[in-house]
């Protein structure tokens, strides 16, 4: 005959966390009533210690003298899928709250990464606002973006403040620049442009050039840029290059 073993403390508990501390065959609680675990298929005929074979059982109808109805195990088998449900669920929460957690904690030394290579260039340490906005970003654009960024922006300003707002701002430039890699050389030819001027709409020359700018166009406008004189010097030039008229 099989010998039974002990049901442990921390799988009784689990039973009657499942069965919310309930009997399951007469529906009675603690403190009402004593609870005992049962097992639903008996270890005499080769059921085990499992959760999905053990049940809630108040002490009379573990005893058979409840209300329990023993012919009526179809009954019992569908709570105990449903209950088998329930604690599945359970389980699945539990798994994705442990999940997220460790997302959280990737997340932050993803942040902490970011902030040693800053502190390489500036002495000064991210507030918690400016964590958030870290993580965020890495969050939209991926750690090697914001790493990259944050290298570019450190090395390119000087004031600390100027070289972290900057980040999330580089971050998305060369974003558009792979989704649409016109989009670098529209930059070059702006700032080309505008460092020769002393008046420069960067917004509407990117706009305008967005919609005409191909690549068989960027070395004659690059041109047009290196030489440009003037803000409406470089409209009217890039109106005869691309044949447009009154578009600005
Ligand atoms: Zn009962």
């Amino acid at each position: 005959m099989a010998k039974r073993k002990p049901i442990t403390k921390k799988t009784r508990f689990e039973v009657f966390k499942r069965d919310a501390f309930t009997c399951q065959y007469c529906g009675r609680t603690a403190p009402e009533v004593v609870l005992e675990v049962d097992h639903i298929n008996p270890i005499a005929n080769g059921g085990d210690n499992e959760l999905m074979n053990l049940i809630t059982s108040c002490y009379d109808c573990n005893r058979g003298k409840g209300k329990r109805n023993l012919t009526d195990k179809e009954e019992l088998k569908k709570q105990h899928e449903q209950l088998k449900r329930i604690n599945e669920q359970r389980e699945q929460l539990k798994m994705m709250l442990e999940w997220k957690n460790e997302l959280i904690k990737f997340n932050n030394e993803q942040i902490n990464i970011v902030q040693e290579l800053f502190n390489s260039e500036f002495d000064c340490n991210f507030t918690d606002e400016g964590k958030k906005r870290i993580g965020n970003a890495i969050k939209k654009y991926g750690f090697d973006e914001v790493y990259e960024s944050t290298n570019i922006s450190i090395t390119q300003y000087d004031d600390a403040n100027k070289a972290f707002n900057y980040i999330t701002r580089i971050c998305e430039t060369r974003k558009q620049q792979k989704e649409n890699p016109i989009l670098k050389d529209i930059n070059i030819i702006v700032s080309m442009a505008k460092n020769r001027c002393s008046y420069f709409n960067a917004y509407v020359i990117k706009d305008y050039l967005k919609r005409h700018l191909s690549p068989d166009d960027v070395y004659g406008v690059t041109q047009i840029a290196s030489t440009t004189r003037s803000y409406s010097d470089f409209k009217r030039n890039l109106e005869v290059y691309f044949e447009t008229e009154g578009e600005f």
